[in-house]
């Protein structure tokens, strides 16, 4: 059933979020709206009378989580009901045109925790705005909303993907988790967990199903997208992003080995230099102006050949290049 966002009567009773992990089959289920009508349908019914009913991949939840950076959720979904609750009758169409228009375009992309802050949001207006009292209606929308704010809006990508900063922060916020375990048709099967107000015990929940099962949400260190591995040491989501990594391997080691060549043939070449320096130190021959002449030099080659060395890194000489014009310098020495 497809979701009106406008102002109707409120639904009665309470929206709700249920979760149905099955992890043989790596699936996630997650169906979003009134208690009783999700029973129904668990129960076979085809009914088309609740507002999210959607199956997939193992992790998606958690996974598909996106951060609020903007904090768009409370400018742009949340205030704007505010507001209309505390002003005038006929100021509030155009304030709660704003909201719903956020709400409607926030659940173009499908994603559950998106969907069911829209409806909370949504349905708490429209509840508190029956309440005669101004003060005490934005009140209990305020209360309300915190639940989902504490379960969504506040959020960052780390701590809901992440069990280890989940969990810290979790225990940091000392509040116990509740959840409730629902089995609606009597049998083992479904096994449902409901969000009734917070999100949080149901990530919660998915946590530590999932780390029972042995599965890890891990980030893939190439492409950067999370995905669940069955051990901690898996760092690489897919084969593409095996064989793109192999590719990284490969050109790094082939820079270091080209690195290493021209590197060596300095460290050669420079040796090269102190021999014939020190064979002229000893030579009664050698004047001290030529000594000093060859020292100087020297020195000016280690300065030039550090410049080129440079520019071959940054790939603006070859290393061939390199290597050719270092292996005449020395000889510069016996033209002194
Ligand atoms: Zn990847």
């Amino acid at each position: 059933m497809k979701y009106t966002f406008n102002r109707h009567d409120p639904i009665p009773g309470s929206i709700v979020l249920v979760l149905i992990l099955d992890i043989k089959r790596k699936k996630e289920r997650i169906l979003i709206g009134s208690e009783n009508y999700i029973e129904l349908r668990l129960r076979g019914s085809e009914e088309d009378n609740i507002f999210y009913d959607r199956t997939a991949p193992l992790g998606s939840l958690l996974m598909n989580f996106h951060q609020d950076t903007e904090r768009a959720w409370n400018e742009y979904g949340f205030m704007p009901f505010w507001d209309a609750l505390h002003s005038n009758r006929w100021k509030q169409p155009e304030l709660e045109k704003k909201g719903f228009d956020f709400l409607r375009s926030r659940v173009e992309n499908g994603y559950p925790l998106d969907f069911y802050a829209t409806l909370r949001i949504s349905e708490g207006y429209l509840k508190a705005r029956l309440i005669r009292d101004r003060n005490r209606a934005a009140d209990i929308f305020n209360m309300e909303m915190s639940e989902i704010k504490d379960g969504l809006m506040d959020w960052t990508d780390e701590r809901i993907k992440t069990p280890k900063k989940f969990y810290e922060d979790s225990s940091l916020s000392k509040k116990a988790i509740k959840i409730d375990l629902w089995y609606p048709t009597g049998t083992p099967e479904p096994e449902c967990v409901i969000a009734h107000d917070s999100i949080l015990p149901v990530i919660n929940f998915y946590h530590s199903r999932l780390l029972s099962a042995g599965l890890n949400i891990r980030k893939c260190k190439v492409c950067g997208k999370y995905f669940l591995a069955e051990s901690l040491k898996y760092e690489l989501c897919s084969e593409k992003c095996r064989k793109e990594q192999g590719k990284i391997k490969k050109r790094e080691f082939d820079a270091r080995a080209v690195e290493n060549s021209y590197d060596r043939t300095y460290k050669n070449e420079c040796q090269r230099w102190r021999n014939i320096i020190h064979r002229a130190e000893k030579s009664a021959d050698t004047s001290p102006e030529t000594l000093s002449k060859m020292k100087s030099a020297f020195e000016d080659f280690k300065s030039e050949a550090l410049k080129r060395k440079t520019a071959v890194k940054k790939g603006r000489f070859s290393s061939k290049e390199f290597e050719d014009w270092i292996l005449v310098q020395s000889s510069r020495l016996y033209e002194i």
